[in-house]
């Protein structure tokens, strides 16, 4: 049965991927050449920005998703989740491509390794982009990952900076960019390793567990390079804000505690505080309040096992901030 978004208001457009995760539990991920046991399996829905627009709407927000599925058991099966989630799937093009396929791998820990094959998502193209220009001329926020083609992604980043949306930026699977996209990106969304990576050593990223001030080289490095608003997540330590935009120095660097939970599957943890922080400026909360609410949207959906099925509602998140 769909949710009920008669309520909601502020809108967000994801444009991207919708990907079949097949998932094998194991007590500990193989080394090349190897093979062990698994003790578990499962089909669910995933890719990045489904995953993101349903973790947002589960929270609230109005959710509409731009994306392509193949004409396929998976792609109905990613089509139903969705919906049932409250998105808007109505931009979700049918492909000739099979559905695109994430093979994931979970030890003991609830650490995973993962490869994607882009299937139908390897289609999207601006074009999709220029025929959900309604949807994104109305968006308070746009969503990007990059799971999809990098003109595709330039182009809705360019759409919605020309609605005047907030556009957020999430810069995972890790590939360069072109220097444009970060020009029309309003928040940058980044693990650890991919803020590295995009600053190629410039600036070392911190210890997870350093204090504010040590942020202080890479908050610089990030405006330096035109991203004035960027999320670090740091996985169990927690995330840092670095808000370029902030009048005293004091608020340009915001450490964010971590919310501490058993993790049982951290499989699109990252997704779910995406989804979260996109959902928060939608409402029209700061960055750094975005990503408190966010820390702890993500931490509960390390809880359980998958990824959309164990991302929280807006009252769960709400009970467990007290
Ligand atoms: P990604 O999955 O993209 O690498 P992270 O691992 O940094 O992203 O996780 C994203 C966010 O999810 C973190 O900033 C944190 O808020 C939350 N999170 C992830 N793992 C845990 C955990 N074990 N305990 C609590 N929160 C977690």
């Amino acid at each position: 049965m769909s949710t009920d978004t008669s309520a909601r208001t502020a809108g967000i457009v994801v444009v991207g991927s919708l990907n079949a995760d097949l998932t094998i539990y194991c007590d500990r991920l193989p080394k090349p050449g190897e093979t062990v046991h698994g003790n578990g399996f499962a089909v669910n829905p995933g890719g990045k920005s489904a995953n993101q627009a349903v973790a947002a709407s589960k929270l609230g927000a109005q959710v509409s998703l731009v994306g392509a599925v193949g004409d396929d058991a998976n792609g109905s099966m990613l089509l139903e989740s969705t919906a049932d989630a409250g998105v808007d799937v109505t931009r979700v093009r049918r492909s000739d491509a099979a559905t695109g396929v994430a093979v994931i791998s979970v030890d003991a820990s609830g650490e995973n390794s993962i490869i994607i094959s882009a299937g139908a998502n390897g289609t999207l193209t601006p074009a999709d982009v220029r025929a959900a220009a309604d949807t994104i001329n109305d968006a308070a926020v746009v969503c990007l990952c990059l799971e999809v083609a990098i003109d595709t992604v330039i182009a809705a980043a360019q759409a919605g900076n020309d609605a005047g949306a907030t556009v957020v930026l999430n810069l995972s699977p890790y590939a360069e960019v072109p220097e444009i996209l970060a020009e029309l990106s309003d928040v940058l969304l980044v693990n650890a390793h991919e803020a590295s990576l995009f600053l190629g050593g410039e600036a070392d990223v911190p210890d997870a567990d350093a204090e504010a001030e040590a942020w202080e080289p890479v908050r610089s490095q990030f405006a330096d390079r035109g991203l004035q608003r960027v999320l670090v997540t740091l996985g169990a330590h927690g995330s840092v804000v670095l808000d370029s935009f902030a009048r005293g120095t004091q608020d340009q660097i915001t450490r964010i505690a971590p919310t501490r939970v058993s993790a049982v599957d951290t499989t699109g943890a990252g997704d779910a505080f995406t989804g979260a922080v996109a959902a928060r400026l939608a409402a029209g909360e700061s960055l750094a309040d975005a990503a408190s609410f966010a820390s702890v949207a993500a931490a509960l959906a390390a809880t359980k096992k998958g990824t959309q099925a164990a991302y929280p509602t807006l009252a769960q998140v709400e009970q467990l901030r007290g």
